[in-house]
């Protein structure tokens, strides 16, 4: 072989292993060491995630359906080769958690707050089964830790605090907080998209979600990596916020005037709280669950 074909060969070769080795195009390094990997909605992977690479270990934000944690392990695999050691879930949705099981055959172990622990085994199993077909090779793996308040992961060089702060989309919620790289994980507590997150959730307590987001704006917060949606800052938090706001007051409004959750579905208008209420049919199942609960 003439040297110039032999170079050509061997730089080709050298693409193609390089290219192999690289994250897919979902996947961004927001700080050294620490990666989200965006929501693949055409493949049924909604939510996002991410992770951070410890000195010796690597902690996973958000285990994703298994056909999501199957692509993030391997994108995983493509920035550390140090072993994924602790999955953290910021609430016990399926879109959030029903991947544990991948992760947990990789090595290892689940944490979530004491909160999402209990509601995973309360209602989880009925979740799953209603989806039997979707997991039909696979299998439901609750988280194994569960923290009161907070837990802090600290090697000197990263530090995470995963902090609770629900009750809110869920009664367990809880995010990552980065305080070095002032990035915060808020899984559901906060999208950054349309429609502007649901409230339907049997445990989901609204107020109690708008005192959530009030916790989390007192951080600095300068990357935020949604549960849905796209990377954004700290105005999320806010937006968010009165979305959530605006819904409370505008249903018990409606109450006090004798308004039914038909009538408000349709007449509470929430498009100017964009992009999160710019869908207006998408607005109606969170008034709807935002009206049975105060009309208790
Ligand atoms: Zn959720």
């Amino acid at each position: 072989m003439r040297r110039s074909a032999f170079l050509l060969l061997f730089a080709t070769l050298l693409a193609l292993a390089y290219q192999t080795q690289r994250p897919s195009a979902q996947t961004r390094e927001l700080a050294p060491g620490v990666f989200m990997r965006a929501a693949e909605p055409d493949k049924r992977i909604i939510a996002n995630a991410g992770w951070v690479v410890f000195r010796d270990y690597v902690l996973v934000i958000d285990a994703n359906y298994p056909w999501g944690a199957r692509p993030i392990l391997e994108d995983i695999r493509r920035t550390t080769n140090k072993p994924v050691k602790f999955v953290f879930d910021t609430h016990y949705h399926g879109d959030h958690a029903h991947g544990n099981a991948v992760f947990a055959d990789a090595g290892a172990t689940i944490v979530c707050s004491a909160d999402c622990l209990a509601e995973s085994h309360r209602k989880n199993p009925a979740a799953w089964a209603k989806s039997a077909a979707d997991y039909k090779n696979d299998r439901l793996e609750h988280p194994q830790i569960g923290f009161p308040e907070k837990m802090v992961f600290d090697d000197g060089e990263h530090r995470v605090e995963l902090i609770k702060a629900g009750p809110g989309h869920t009664l367990g919620d809880a995010v990552a907080w980065l305080p070095k790289e002032k990035i915060l994980f808020t899984g559901d507590l906060c999208v950054n998209k349309r429609p502007g997150n649901n409230l339907a959730d049997v445990d989901a307590d609204p107020e109690g979600w708008v005192r959530g987001l009030e916790k989390l704006k007192q951080l600095d917060v300068q990357t935020l990596v949604p549960g849905h949606g796209l990377l954004g800052d700290k105005s999320a938090l806010g937006g968010q916020q009165a979305y959530i706001r605006a819904i409370i007051d505008g249903v018990r409004a409606g109450i006090q005037k004798g308004q039914t959750a038909d009538q408000l579905a349709e007449s509470l208008d929430l498009t100017r709280y964009a992009p999160w209420g710019a869908d207006k049919s998408r607005n109606a199942p969170s008034i709807r669950a935002v009206y049975a609960k105060l009309k208790k």
